[in-house]
């Protein structure tokens, strides 16, 4: 019954409520030469707004079945039925079909159909999980102590005392609904009594107090998989609260916070690393053990390596989550002096500053021109 939703006929027209016979028709006409299919054709948008204009016109023009549709839309627009419920306006159902009015109400969810719904799905979990930057690449199994509602088990959610059941609804005979007379037609409703089911509890279960529900601790262990980000949200799918009287069990979500690395940063599946080499290494070129999240590699940097050079290492970064694959390790090497020198370094990079100084030559020569 989805899909279907509430047909606005004055609308459709283009008239108001209170239009007369007249009107209605002259609104019909006009828009009928418009969209007829004769003049539009193989226009299908023209052919469903005929098909519409024709249905509103059917009934607002018979005045029968204008009356019975204005009481229903006055129902449906005070609010009068359930929000959610799925429901079908059998007005206009296709070939212009009326049923009666009680089927009417049947749809909209008061009729005698209207049991209530003993089942349910749990509810869906929501979590923050903190993890370590290494846990997060390697994943981890973490345990959330949750408070959730569940069947009851000593009832088994019947809500009646062991060895006592449920007794059918004196005020609606069992059947769920009471039916009222309305103006022209009979409209039924859940009973208050029974709330729909039938059926009251005479001698309430005392754990549960007759609800058939209980709450209680649960512990929900669930593994993370390597390599989640921070901030991401993983669905556990049916680790969520119990299903209530057999319903299905409802999700688990969580939200992971990834405590930052002091070396390492994390960009989806690529590690970055800034590596601080010498201006000797940068110059000579060298061999170099770098320490990744996965133990020790080389890396052979070339001479004459300039400083925010970035080498990438394949498949040293973090393992793409649901994959067998890694991300890259992306090395920055960055030339750093040392701290302190000694008297022999000093002297020995002053010699070589001897062989530096036209490095800005040709930088000042074209920034002149
Ligand atoms: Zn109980
Ligand atoms: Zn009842």
């Amino acid at each position: 019954m989805n899909g279907r939703e509430f047909k606005d006929f004055y609308k459709i027209l283009g008239i108001d409520q209170n239009a007369s016979d007249a009107e209605i028709k002259k609104a019909f006409h006009k828009l009928a030469r418009k969209y007829h299919p004769d003049a539009n054709k193989g226009d299908k948008e023209s052919e469903t707004k005929f098909k519409k204009i024709s249905e509103a016109y059917e009934v607002l023009h018979n005045p029968e079945k204008r009356k019975q549709y204005d009481m229903g839309r006055q129902y449906f627009s005070s609010g009068g039925f359930r929000p959610g419920a799925d429901f079908e306006w059998p007005f206009g159902t296709e070939g212009g079909g009326f049923e009666s009015f009680s089927d009417i109400f049947d749809l909209f969810g008061f009729g005698s159909k209207g049991k209530r719904q003993d089942s349910y799905r749990g509810n869906d979990l929501h979590y923050k999980v903190k993890l370590s930057f290494d846990s997060a690449l390697k994943g981890r199994e973490t345990e959330i102590k949750a408070r959730v509602k569940d069947t009851c088990p000593t009832c088994s959610g019947s809500g009646a005392k062991p060895g006592t059941g449920p007794t059918t609804c004196k005020h609606c005979g069992g059947r769920g609904v009471i039916a009222q007379s309305q103006g022209i037609f009979s409209l039924s409703r859940t009973c208050p009594s029974c709330m729909g089911s039938g059926k009251v509890i005479e001698t309430p279960c005392s754990q549960c107090s007759g609800s058939g529900i209980v709450g209680h601790d649960k512990k929900i262990r669930v593994k993370i998989p390597a390599g989640v980000e921070d901030s991401q949200t993983i669905k556990f799918r049916g680790h969520g609260e119990p299903g209530i009287k057999g319903g299905p069990p409802g999700d688990l979500y969580i939200t992971t916070e990834v405590i930052p690395h002091p070396v390492f940063i994390r960009n989806g599946s690529n590690i970055l690393l800034d590596l601080p080499i010498s201006f000797s290494e940068a110059a000579l070129g060298a061999k170099l053990e770098v320490l990744t999240t996965n133990g020790v590699v080389n890396l052979k940097v070339p001479a004459g390596t300039t400083s925010g050079k970035i080498f990438r290492l394949r498949g040293k970064g973090a393992p793409k989550l649901h994959s067998s694959s890694n991300g890259d390790l992306l090395v920055k090497v960055k030339i750093t002096p040392p701290k302190k020198l000694n008297r022999r370094q000093k002297t020995l990079l002053q010699e070589l500053g001897e062989f530096n100084d036209n490095l800005r030559h040709d930088l000042h020569k074209k920034t002149k021109k």
